[in-house]
């Protein structure tokens, strides 16, 4: 009998079957299943979200509900499928009727997503709102002020360029995000193109301006 070739388990796929049970937060109690991340494991282009929400939670996949369908239109815009980029969240299960992520949360879950950068080693990271941009800029800068300004930065031991966009879910309900979000997005393929990185935009410590917009949504922007 000959012996059938097995191929190796992929290094994140076996960090991602270590993180199937973890507990280190509250949220394990309520989810259905950690949605760790889907796409190509050695993209170049990786976007990082905020957390699961209801359609993610059932499905185990990252950007599948309404955010989802955008966020795959806005990369066929561009010429790309979600198999072609890396698509993880801040968080990798849900916060109970999709509120926003606790400190605590987030300082509990982020070694699993600065574990999934290490392994997929992306040249370009598109953080999706506010959660995801303060946390891998290591900036309290909000995502109004910074959106569409990539920073070169070192995260995970290498140097990366982080391009910070609104969040889809905030722009499905605002137009004028939307159309941010658009013109943004056109630049991600001279971003990825880009051989040397532009200078890091200089940027103003000073505080957000207070936007009004709906409790539940305050997070995303
Ligand atoms: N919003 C996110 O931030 N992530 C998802 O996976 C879905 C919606």
């Amino acid at each position: 009998m000959s012996a059938v070739p097995v191929e190796p388990l992929d290094a994140l796929e076996v960090y991602e079957s270590s993180t199937a049970a973890c507990t280190r937060c509250r949220l394990a109690e309520g989810r259905t299943q950690v949605v760790f991340g889907a796409g190509n494991p050695h993209a170049d282009l990786m976007f990082v979200g905020e957390a699961p929400g209801f359609h993610e939670d059932k499905n185990g996949i990252p950007f599948v509900g309404q955010a989802g369908k955008l966020l795959d239109g806005l990369l066929a815009g561009v010429g790309l499928e979600r198999d072609d980029v890396y698509i993880a969240n801040v968080l990798k299960c849900r916060p109970p009727g999709n509120r926003d992520p606790q400190a605590d949360e987030i300082e509990s879950c982020e070694p699993h997503l600065f574990r999934q950068i290490e392994l997929i080693q992306p040249t370009v990271i598109a953080t999706l709102g506010n959660f995801a941009t303060k946390l891998l800029s290591g900036r309290p800068l909000g995502i109004t002020r910074v959106h569409g300004q990539e920073q070169e930065l070192t995260i995970a031991g290498r140097s990366v360029l982080l391009y910070p966009l609104y969040h889809p879910a905030a722009a499905l309900y605002t137009p004028a995000m939307l159309k941010v979000l658009e013109a943004d997005f056109a630049r991600l393929p001279a971003i990825l193109g880009a051989e040397t990185s532009a200078p890091a935009p200089v940027v103003e410590l000073v505080p957000e301006p207070a936007v009004a917009a709906p409790a539940e949504q305050l997070g995303l922007f």
